[in-house]
């Protein structure tokens, strides 16, 4: 049994050991929160439409925004929501470069599942088929990997269609296989293109197709987190580690505006397991812009990236659409009544003498039941509303536009120009609503 012996003072191993202990401690590995992130993005993924907090239901003209059920022709809540979301996006990618990529695009998420994936068929093919020929080898390696692979498709194609066709509807259409109806063949277009993607296109995409890296080269400025190489003082011991873990392919000591770096973290990990080892900091870090900081500490606010004032006007505006966003869905009612005079023509007079008013009936129910709306007057004496059902009664997503005649007889004390209310009871409303007008009966002159 041989005994370890403490490094001699003053020699090679005992300057490393010191160099070693004299280190600051290191930061968490980027690497196993980026892979948790991914799962927890996943679970989103996959979970989001089944909580209509966003999700549209093409089949039915509606989209979910915060819970709430919105007709597609509530453009202002559309428009902000939108504007919102883009502001969002933009927003990140000025301040904190291409982390959205890296640590919460599906695209990249499922393609370094798809990568790990490959691997994992190898080896299990390696180690499964080890006294078989290579060929035989290749075969199986393949059917695990494309056979897994379709599967999953299965999965990722359900969860993004699910955000256009009710979850429930989606799955129904996919248990009877349903390839005729538009949703069910939509499903099947999407499996086959994410199967084609994440079998062969995967991080390719990243770098050819997709518009936010061009993006991130236009944003950018000098305060946008960024992964850079910094050794003043010539530390790098060229192991190339930093490039064998990049799943990118690049090199990131050629420089951090590199459009095919997605700010990821792992060639900061990898250095820093590397250079620790003799004694060194990683030479890669994190960092606000191309130079590293001065050493000092900085205000939190600094920290998590408002470094000037053009991040704060970005705040500021991000700020405004959330609010407009907030209140359209306050003011928004699933039910819309609007009451207005038609006054093309002022009044008529019938046979039996009784002079009518005409007035505008726009209504729209955008909720998932059906509603009855009631209409009547107030302050008009012997009125008749002119309706052949009253209550109106409206389905799911149904809308009427029409005019609507209001009869009344002449009553003593009417005048050339009568206020009058028109009430509006909605079965989803607790009270009715008026709508206050003028009823125009014919003067003495007339
Ligand atoms: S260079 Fe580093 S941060 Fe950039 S993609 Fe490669 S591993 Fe990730
Ligand atoms: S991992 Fe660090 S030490 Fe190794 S080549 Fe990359 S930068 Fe140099």
């Amino acid at each position: 049994m041989t005994q370890e012996t403490a490094p001699a003072p003053g020699g090679k191993h005992w300057l490393l050991a010191e160099r070693r202990a004299a280190l600051p401690a290191r930061d968490k590995k980027h690497r196993p929160l980026r892979k948790a992130i991914h799962v927890m993005c996943f679970l989103v993924f996959l979970l989001l439409p089944a909580t209509n907090l966003m999700r549209f239901d093409l089949p039915r003209q509606r989209f979910y925004f915060g819970g709430a059920q919105l007709a597609i022709s509530e453009f202002s809540i559309l428009f902000f929501a939108l504007m919102f979301l883009m502001c969002v996006l933009i927003a990140g990618a000025i301040v904190y470069g291409r982390i959205y990529c890296s640590y919460a695009c599906p695209q990249m998420i499922f393609s370094e599942w798809s990568l790990a994936l490959e691997r994992w068929a190898e080896k299990r093919a390696q180690a499964w088929f080890a006294g078989w020929s290579k060929a035989t080898r290749t075969v199986a390696r393949g059917m695990l990997f494309y056979g897994i692979l379709a599967a999953v498709s299965v999965v990722l194609a359900f969860g993004f269609t699910s955000y256009f066709v009710p979850p429930r509807d989606l799955l129904s259409r996919l248990l009877h296989a349903d390839l005729v109806t538009v949703g069910g063949f939509t499903g099947a277009v999407v499996t086959l293109l994410a199967f084609i993607d994440f079998a062969f296109l995967r991080l390719k995409f990243c770098t050819t197709i997709c518009p936010y890296g061009y993006l991130q080269g236009i944003v950018q400025d000098r305060n946008t987190l960024l992964v850079a190489y910094q050794d003043p003082a010539g530390a790098c011991i060229d192991c190339r580690k930093c490039v064998r873990v990049c799943e990118m392919g690049i090199d990131i000591r050629k420089g951090p505006f590199q459009i095919e770096c997605v700010h990821c973290g792992d060639c900061i990990d990898a250095c820093e397991d590397v250079l620790r080892k003799v004694g060194h900091e990683g030479v890669i870090q994190y960092s606000w812009g191309e130079t590293a900081g001065s050493g000092q500490k900085e205000s939190w606010l600094r920290r998590i990236g408002l470094r000037d004032a053009k991040r704060w006007v970005i705040l500021v505006v991000m700020a405004g659409y959330l609010t407009a966003v907030s209140l359209a869905l306050a003011l928004h009612r699933s039910v819309m009544i609007r009451i207005t005079p038609d006054r093309t023509t002022l009044f008529s007079v019938l046979p039996d003498g009784r002079v009518v008013n005409r007035v505008r009936l726009d209504l729209a129910n955008r909720s998932a039941k059906d509603v009855a709306i009631q209409v009547w007057t107030e302050g008009l004496p012997g009125a008749q509303v002119g309706l052949a059902s009253n209550p109106l009664r409206l389905a799911p997503g149904e809308s009427v536009e029409r005019t609507m005649d209001l009869a009344a007889p002449a009553w003593p004390g009417a005048q050339e120009l009568n206020p009058i209310k028109v009430l509006v009871q909605s079965s989803d409303r607790p009270a009715p609503e008026a709508y206050e007008m003028m009823f125009i009966m014919p003067t003495k002159e007339n």
